[in-house]
């Protein structure tokens, strides 16, 4: 918990001027054994409010790219007289549960960056009666993580309400500043509760005298007639330090908030409507016919010319021996083989010699994940055999450079003819395919070498 690491600090500045700006993979103690079911307390200072006091808070996004993620937020306990006030100019929606004595309250919120400015964001605690405030972990940045990279292009629906999902989305790539000026005037120091997260094995808030004000997991047993939670690990907590087991009423789940979303309910609810699949179909195309035009060739006219006499399918369905790579499943005839670009298509990897060999029902789960997102270690490693993609590569595709030059070079004619198709003017959902394709490379040009990334709604705007 170094994002304010306030516990350490002598009492009277504590949080006098906390100036805040470092680089933080993530600021959560994490446990790599964590099965979900272990706590810890850590002691967070807080100061007294006389009434009519205000305790201020104000956060800076640092320097970022159109498509990037961008979040804030953070937990406080306060009396509930306190009113809570956020301005935060241009995020729509936020989450904010009310203060509640003795309990911790959360805030905080999350959106696609679209190139506007962001200015500060103010968190105001204004005293009502006396009152007191403590903070816990509050922070803003650049969020990034592989489920959310994912989710942006292949199921962005998935998005729509991370808003609801914070500050636990917060997974800070890139910090921004944190101000807050204040003098502690007191020493009193309050319990906050951590408990893992069995997925990202954070240690996250939750509150013990009040299950039901819930912050980071959801409760595991509601029903009357279920409690107290009997459920080793949701209901029986065991303290790390101590081995002290403690037994809660209603219970949390195993997996934060975050976790559940992206590794239990979405890969379950493959009920993608009709809409998506048909927008996701017409992505790809897109995406595919692009790579065409600025390869001047298609993929199997390419391989045809770099190997005389020889055809790209009938080679990939040789090399992977007539099976699926990934559930085995022989396919006796090459026409039920489907080819997977190994390195997924948003990223500008077309198909070439590299390719995947699957069945149709494993193509249709694997979609574009990343092949880490998708292989165990072991067929990883078989598959950097078969392929000859270097396993780091495989493990962590960055974007295809030299399509992306391509693309560079030719701005006038992708903006002026390509995104001119009348298929790419069609408009579904208020939105224009083109719009959707610049959008999806803009977070590929955000991951490629610093010269290549280039503002394209900036180009847009300039037009
Ligand atoms: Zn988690
Ligand atoms: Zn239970
Ligand atoms: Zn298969």
């Amino acid at each position: 918990m170094d994002a304010l690491n306030l516990g350490k600090l002598p009492g009277k500045t504590q949080y006098a001027g906390r100036r805040r700006s470092t680089t933080r993979r993530s600021g959560f103690n994490s446990h790599p054994d964590s099965t979900g079911g272990e706590f810890k307390v850590d002691q967070v200072p807080a100061l007294r409010l006389k009434k009519g006091e205000v305790f201020e808070i104000t956060l800076y996004m640092p320097g970022h790219m159109p498509g990037d993620f961008l979040g804030f937020g953070g937990w406080f306990q306060a009396d509930q007289s306190t009113e809570v006030v956020i301005s935060a100019p241009g995020f729509k929606k936020g989450t904010l549960t009310a203060p509640e004595n003795g309990n911790w309250s959360k805030f905080g919120s999350f959106k696609v960056a679209d190139g506007a400015p962001v200015p500060p964001i103010h968190i105001k605690f204004i005293a009502n009666e006396d009152s007191y405030i403590a903070i816990y972990e509050v922070g803003c940045g650049i969020v990034s993580h592989k489920h959310l990279e994912w989710a942006s292009t292949e199921s962005p629906v998935l998005l729509k309400n991370m808003h609801d999902f914070c500050p636990e989305t917060n997974f800070f790539a890139v910090d921004g500043e944190v101000v807050i000026d204040y003098e502690v005037d007191n020493e009193t120091q309050l319990d906050i509760f951590l408990k893992s997260c069995n997925r990202c094995a954070r240690f996250l808030p939750i509150n013990i005298s009040n299950e039901r004000h819930i912050l980071s997991f959801t409760n595991h047993c509601v029903a009357d007639h279920r409690r107290p939670c009997s459920h080793g690990g949701f209901g029986k907590l065991k303290n790390l330090d101590t081995g002290e087991v403690i037994q809660l009423d209603y219970g949390y789940q195993l997996e934060c908030r975050f976790c559940k979303k992206f590794e239990v309910n979405a890969p379950h609810n493959c009920q993608r409507t009709p809409d998506q699949m048909k927008e996701d179909g017409t992505r790809r195309r897109n995406l595919e016919l692009l790579l065409t035009e600025l390869y001047e060739e298609s993929p199997q006219l390419r391989y045809r010319h770099k190997y005389p006499g020889r055809e790209l399918a009938t080679d990939i369905w040789l090399k992977f021996d007539r099976k699926c790579f990934n559930c085995k499943v022989p396919i006796p005839d090459q026409r039920d083989m489907h080819l997977d670009h190994t390195r997924p298509l948003a990223l500008l990897w077309p198909l070439d010699e590299t390719a995947t060999c699957l069945c149709g029902s494993c193509n249709s789960r694997k979609r574009d994940r990343s092949p880490v997102e998708f292989y165990t270690e072991k067929q990883l490693h078989e598959l950097h055999v078969i392929t000859n993609i270097p396993l780091d590569v495989l493990k962590n595709p960055g974007p295809n450079q030299e399509a992306i030059y391509k693309l560079l070079n030719s701005m006038d004619w992708f903006f002026g003819v390509f995104c001119q198709k009348p298929e790419l003017q069609k408009v579904r959902d208020g939105k224009r395919t083109a719009d959707l394709l610049i959008k999806s490379l803009q977070k590929t040009l955000n991951k490629s070498l610093p010269e290549s990334r280039v503002n394209l709604l900036g180009y847009v705007n300039r037009r």
